[in-house]
């Protein structure tokens, strides 16, 4: 039986597509893909889904900058294009990819999906049934985030850091906000499209390694991987 909505959770399944960058075949869900105008700017495709002609990228920098040095976007698009600057494009997909976020939340927030604080995150977790995401910012103190990630883990709960303080508390009209759980599947998984490429952009950003060569690290597990034990994002 299929149920209308399972396709998401399918998203290595889908169709491949080869990043212009490194040329590496990967699911289309993961990779980031861009459209040309008509002046031949490339812009980025956030939703992946502008008519006509797209080349595809995975969401690093190091990609970004290796099609640019390859000639690679006039090639993927068959016509002279415009200069392209990568770091500004891994930028923009990275803002967008947050803006997203934050919009997702603000809905899980005003649709009561959203257990907001240490406390209550870990009453959830008692119950990991309801929990499929749990989310802590970027800049919580080093002892919540390790708190979290062990609990996370022996609830055996997918969790990432992302998103600031300031940016989760405003969601929170403006009361401190470092840790939150999600209990909608659905929106968790939407979330997750958003912020395991920002996580992956904003990582290639920072990065050394950028400077040398595409990264090798594998992508975050989703939601449909059973167990996620040790896989997580460590910092
Ligand atoms: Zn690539």
């Amino acid at each position: 039986m299929t149920r209308a909505g399972h396709k998401r959770s399918g998203r290595r399944a889908g169709p491949h597509r080869t990043c212009i960058g490194c040329r590496r075949l990967r699911p289309q869900a993961e990779l980031l893909r861009v459209v040309a105008d008509p002046e031949g700017s490339i812009w980025p495709d956030h939703f992946g889904k502008l008519p006509g002609r797209g080349a595809h990228l995975c969401p690093d920098v190091v990609c970004m900058r290796e099609a640019v040095q390859r000639r690679a976007f006039s090639r993927a698009f068959k016509r002279p294009l415009q200069p392209v600057d990568a770091d500004a494009l891994a930028k923009n997909f990275a803002n967008q990819a947050r803006k997203q976020a934050l919009a997702i939340l603000v809905t899980a927030l005003r649709s009561g999906f959203i257990e907001a604080g240490r406390d209550r995150v870990q009453q959830s977790l008692a119950d990991q049934k309801k929990v499929p995401l749990v989310l802590v910012a970027e800049d919580a103190s080093s002892g919540t985030q390790a708190q979290m990630r062990t609990m996370a883990e022996r609830a055996d709960v997918v969790w990432r850091q992302a998103l600031t303080k300031k940016e989760l508390s405003a969601l929170h009209r403006g009361k401190p906000l470092a840790v939150l759980s999600l209990r909608h599947r659905g929106m968790a998984e939407r979330l997750l499209e958003e912020l395991d490429p920002l996580l992956s952009l904003e990582a290639s950003r920072k990065s050394p390694e950028s400077k040398s060569g595409p990264s090798t690290r594998k992508p975050r597990e989703g939601l449909t991987q059973k167990s996620l034990r040790g896989k997580m994002p460590r910092k």
